[in-house]
C-alpha cells in the first residue's frame, strides 16, 4: 500500500496518470478543445478560419505547421507590449528565454500559469513513480539550480529562462517540500547574481548538510558534472570554510554572504570528516556517495545531448543509481519518466496527454509516397508506431499551435495508450557540405568512438563541438575537442583519423573518397575553453542548469567560434582517406 505524503496523495497521482493514459485519444481531443476554447478569440486563430471548431480534423485542416521563426513576429509584438489577444485569449505576461544553446540563438516563447501547472503535474507524476522504487526519507536535496537574470522587455513583460520562472513560483517551493526534495541552499544562493559563487555555495551547503542529502539534482547532467569538476579544484577551500566558519573571500555577493552566514558555523569535526572522505578516494571515483552517504540517486536529464557526460557522471556516482529526469522544453512539457529504474541509455518518457496536443511527423516515408514525392502527414499521439522515429509537433496552453519543436523521438512502447518516447536528437542536420548529412547523433557517435582512444593514455574528453569550414576548397569538417590532459601526438593523429572514418553516412564517405570534402580537422583547444563558452551564454542570460553545449558552431554563433578559434592549441588533418 502506498503511503500518503505530506501533501501529495500518491494513490491519487498514480490513479490520475492511469486514467489519462488509458484513453489518451479522448484526453487529447479534450485537451485540444480546451486550448481552442480558451484561445479561440486570439488573432492568430481567428485569422485561420476555425470559426469555433475544436475537433482535431478541422484544426489540422486550418492551422499550418510552424516553426519558431513563423511565430516570432507575434511573440515580438507581445514582448513589445501589445496586450491585445494575439496568440492567447488571456494576455501573456511572462516570456521564457530558451537556452539558445541547441540552435545558436535564444528564442522568446510565451509562459503562463498553465505551463506552470503542467510543470508541477510532470514533477508530481515522475516523483511518485520514482519514490515507489527509490523512496527518499526526510531530508534535503543538493540541487544545482540557478535563477538566471530576469529582465523586462520593451513592453514591460518579465523575461527569463523557463526554469527561473519555475524556481521563483511559490507552487514550486511547496511542491518540492511535498516531494522531500527541498533544496539545501538558500534562495539567495539559487538566485545569486554570480553563478560561480552560487555554485561554490551550493557545494558548501551540500557539505554542511551532507548526512541529510537524499538526492543530487540538476536540470541537465552537464551542470552536475560541472559542479563536481569544480569540487575537485575547490574542495580544500570548502573544508577550510567549514573548519573556520568563515566564507571564502571569493564569495563577494552581499546577499549570498548574508544568507550563508546563517548556515556556516565553525565545525572542525565536519571539516575533518570531509577531508578524510575525499582523501580515501582514488581519482575521485564514487565522490558523490562518499560525500553524501544517504543519497539514494542522482537525478537530472541524462539523455540526448547529455549522453557524452554520462561517463564522467558515472565515475563520480560510483554505484549510486543515475535516473533521467523528464522531457520538456521552454515551450512546454512532453513526458514523464515513469520507469525510473531503467539506466539513462534506455530512459523513456510517457507523454502526458492532458498537458497539450501532440502530433508526430514520421521521419521515414513509405516507398510509394517517396515515388509520388508526397510529404509525410503528421499522425496523432495514439497513432504512432513502436520502433518508428518522428519529429514532435506541439500545441500548448500558452499560444503555440502545431509548433515544430525540432526534436526527434523514437516510440519505444506504450503505457496504456500513451506512447513512451526515447529522445533521439535535435532534428536539424548539423554537418553538411554537399550530399553529406550528419546529425547531432552522428557527431556524438563519431566522437564517442574516437574518444575511446584517449583512454590508452588515461585521458578523457571534457567537451566537444563541430564546425563546417567552407573557407577551404573543398570545405571540410572541423571537430573541436577539450581533453583532460596532454595527449601524445600519435594518439591525437589516430583520433583525428578515427573521427573522419566514423562519419559513416554514404554522402560523406563518397565525398571524402573523391575529395569533394577535404580531410577532417581535429582542433584541440586549451583546458577551460568550454568553460569560457558557458560563461558567454550565461552572460547572454542562459541559466547554468539549462546550458547545453552547442554541438555545431558557425554562422549563427560566431562569437562562440571566435572563442574556440582563439583557444586552439594544436590541430591535425586526417589521413584516413589518403
Ligand atoms: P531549452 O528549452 O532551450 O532549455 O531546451 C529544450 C530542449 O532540451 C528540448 O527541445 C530537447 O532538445 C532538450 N531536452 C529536454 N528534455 C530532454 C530529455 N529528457 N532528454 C533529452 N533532451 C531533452
Amino acid at each position: 500500500m502506498l503511503e500518503k505524503m505530506e501533501s501529495i496523495n500518491v494513490d491519487q497521482v498514480i490513479e490520475e496518470f492511469e486514467t489519462i493514459t488509458k484513453d489518451a485519444e479522448k484526453v487529447q481531443r479534450e485537451a485540444l478543445k480546451k486550448i481552442l476554447e480558451e484561445n479561440g478569440s486570439a488573432e492568430y486563430l481567428q485569422n485561420l478560419g476555425l470559426n469555433g471548431r475544436t475537433d482535431p480534423e478541422s484544426y489540422k485542416a486550418c492551422v499550418p505547421l510552424v516553426s519558431h521563426a513563423d511565430l516570432e513576429p507575434y511573440i515580438r509584438r507581445i514582448a513589445d507590449g501589445d496586450n491585445s489577444r494575439i496568440l492567447t485569449g488571456k494576455a501573456i505576461t511572462t516570456i521564457s528565454l530558451s537556452s539558445g544553446t541547441t540552435q545558436g540563438k535564444s528564442k522568446f516563447v510565451p509562459f503562463n500559469d498553465e505551463l506552470m501547472e503542467n510543470t508541477m503535474q510532470i514533477y508530481r507524476t515522475s516523483f511518485v513513480f520514482r519514490n515507489k522504487e527509490f523512496p527518499i526519507g526526510k531530508g534535503k536535496a543538493l540541487q544545482f539550480i540557478y535563477g538566471s537574470k530576469q529582465f523586462i522587455t520593451k513592453g514591460g513583460l518579465t523575461a527569463g529562462t523557463a526554469t527561473s520562472h519555475v524556481y521563483r513560483n511559490s507552487k514550486f517551493k511547496s511542491g518540492m517540500k511535498a516531494m522531500q526534495s527541498q533544496c539545501c541552499s538558500p534562495d539567495e544562493v539559487i538566485f545569486g547574481s554570480d553563478y560561480q559563487q552560487s555554485l561554490y555555495c551550493h557545494l558548501l551547503c551540500g557539505l554542511i548538510f551532507c548526512e541529510e542529502i537524499q538526492l543530487v539534482y540538476s536540470t541537465f547532467a552537464h551542470s552536475i558534472v560541472h559542479a563536481f569538476r569544480t569540487f575537485e579544484v575547490v574542495w580544500e577551500e570548502l573544508c577550510t570554510d567549514i573548519r573556520e566558519g568563515v566564507l571564502s573571500s571569493q564569495v563577494t555577493v552581499p546577499s549570498i554572504q548574508a544568507s550563508m552566514s546563517k548556515i556556516l558555523k565553525p565545525d572542525p569535526e565536519l571539516a575533518d570528516l570531509i577531508h578524510r572522505r575525499c582523501s580515501r578516494l582514488s581519482n575521485w571515483y564514487g565522490l558523490i556517495p562518499t560525500l553524501f552517504p544517504n543519497a539514494k540517486y542522482i537525478y537530472g536529464i541524462l539523455t540526448g545531448s547529455m549522453e557524452p557526460y554520462l561517463k564522467k557522471l558515472r565515475h563520480y556516482a560510483g554505484e549510486l543509481h543515475l535516473m533521467s529526469a523528464d522531457y520538456g522544453s521552454s515551450e512546454g512539457w512532453i513526458g514523464a519518466n515513469v520507469n525510473p529504474s531503467l539506466p539513462p541509455e534506455s530512459a523513456t518518457y510517457a507523454v502526458l496527454p492532458n498537458i497539450g496536443y501532440f502530433e508526430f511527423l514520421p521521419l521515414q516515408q513509405n516507398v510509394e509516397d517517396q515515388v509520388l514525392c508526397l510529404k509525410p502527414e503528421p499522425v496523432g499521439l495514439t497513432e504512432v508506431k513502436v520502433g518508428e522515429e518522428y519529429e514532435i509537433i506541439v500545441t500548448n496552453f500558452a499560444g503555440l499551435y502545431r509548433y515544430q519543436l525540432g526534436d526527434v523521438v523514437k516510440v519505444m512502447g506504450f503505457h496504456n495508450s500513451t506512447p513512451e518516447l526515447k529522445f533521439v536528437r535535435r532534428s536539424n542536420v548539423l554537418l553538411t557540405i554537399n550530399i553529406d548529412k550528419n546529425t547531432e547523433k552522428d557527431l556524438q557517435l563519431s566522437v564517442e568512438t574516437a574518444a575511446k582512444l584517449l583512454a590508452e593514455e588515461k585521458l578523457e574528453m571534457v567537451d566537444f563541438t563541430s564546425h563546417v569550414d567552407v573557407s577551404t576548397d573543398p570545405g571540410h569538417y572541423v571537430i573541436f575537442w577539450e581533453i583532460s590532459g596532454d595527449a601524445s601526438e600519435e594518439v591525437l593523429k589516430e583520433c583525428c583519423n578515427c573521427l573522419d572514418r566514423s562519419f559513416a553516412d554514404a554522402g560523406y564517405v563518397s565525398s571524402r573518397k573523391v575529395n569533394s570534402i577535404g580531410p577532417l580537422e581535429l582542433r584541440v583547444v586549451h583546458k577551460g575553453t568550454f568553460h569560457k563558452i558557458l560563461d558567454h551564454y550565461v552572460l547572454l542570460g542562459c541559466a547554468l542548469n539549462q546550458f547545453k553545449t552547442p554541438r555545431c558552431v558557425g554562422t549563427v554563433n560566431n562569437a562562440v567560434l571566435q572563442i574556440l578559434t582563439d583557444n586552439v592549441a594544436k590541430n591535425y588533418f586526417s589521413t584516413a582517406y589518403v
